[in-house]
């Protein structure tokens, strides 16, 4: 099946970068939000991005004008009408999800895929809330979209073939590299990762300073940062939400440690808020 048309519902962190790398490969995209507010809000993270993308040369002031022009906002689901593909970005709520599936189910044509860009939420839920589980997949882009190379790919339980490879081809149609994942809670990366911060949060309970936990995780891992700093940069609550997720699935392998609630319950959130497992306060 041939992608020309690709909506994303959603314009904040992950889908204004999905908006952007689906129109740099050339597709039309457009893109929906609840407000005005927010479809400018993510338009501009776009123009700022691809104004990067010019100052570094990378691309020139005409491509990025002609990136920007693929690009058409809409208020409400109903522009997705018109769409070959539609990828869901809202917030990380499984109701939110259904409800949109539902709609977007009704209003959309018979052969458009409908996509989920969940983290950790079941892929199969969102499929059944429609009419159509051969067209419904987990297209999951990782942060921030426009860099990260991999993007996870996962079947729900009735996804068809036809459907998996024509997104994997638009995948790789964007310049990155799909990674096939099982529909279990938070597939491959998420759950990984939040097994891998939990651990670290117990190890600050322990006694473990979180200067020497990400120190020690940076430098004898190579890892990009330490888990504490990933943790004040997703969000705190973010991290408990994606850690209940799995937690609800897997059981006590991956109870969510007492520290990480306490941080959440007292609002200590991590870079939004100023103050999570560092004081970023002094920084302002
Ligand atoms: P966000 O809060 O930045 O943006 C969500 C947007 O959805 C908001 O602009 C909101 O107004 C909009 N929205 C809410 N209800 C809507 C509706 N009914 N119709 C249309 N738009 C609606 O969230 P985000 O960080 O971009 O996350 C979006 C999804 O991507 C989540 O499922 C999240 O788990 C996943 N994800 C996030 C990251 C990350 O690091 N932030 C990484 C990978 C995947």
């Amino acid at each position: 099946m041939e992608i020309k048309n690709v909506s994303v519902i959603g314009a904040g962190t992950m889908g204004s970068g999905i908006a952007q790398v689906t129109a740099q490969a050339g597709y039309n995209v457009t893109m929906e939000d609840i407000g005005e507010e927010l479809l400018e809000r993510g338009l501009a993270s776009i123009d700022k991005s691809l104004g990067r993308g010019v100052k570094k040369g990378s691309i020139s002031e005409q491509d990025k004008a002609s990136i920007m022009s693929r690009i058409s906002t809409a208020i409400g689901l109903s522009s997705a009408k018109d769409a070959d593909l539609v990828i869901e970005a809202v917030l990380e709520e499984l109701e939110l999800k259904l409800d949109i599936f539902k709609e977007l189910d009704s209003i959309c044509r018979e052969h458009t895929i409908l996509a989920s860009n969940t983290s950790a939420l079941p892929i199969s839920a969102m499929a059944a809330a429609t009419k159509r589980q051969p067209r419904v997949i987990g297209i999951h882009f990782m942060n921030p979209a426009p860099v990260m190379k991999g993007v996870e790919l996962i079947r729900g339980r009735h996804t068809s073939h036809e459907t998996f490879q024509t997104c994997k081809a638009f995948i790789e149609s964007l310049g990155k590299e799909p990674c096939e994942a099982v529909d279990y809670a938070g597939f491959i990366v998420s759950r990984i990762l939040d097994a891998m911060m939990n651990e670290a949060f117990y190890c600050v309970m322990d006694g473990n300073k979180p200067e020497q936990v990400d120190k020690a995780m940076r430098l004898c891992c190579n890892f990009p940062m330490g888990p504490l700093e990933l943790c004040d940069l997703v969000g705190a609550d973010i991290t408990l939400h994606g850690l209940e997720t799995v937690h609800k699935e897997f059981g006590d392998r991956l109870h969510p440690a007492p520290l990480l609630v306490s941080m959440v319950r007292s609002g200590d959130l991590g870079r939004k808020t100023g103050q999570g497992f560092y004081d970023y306060r002094k920084q302002a």
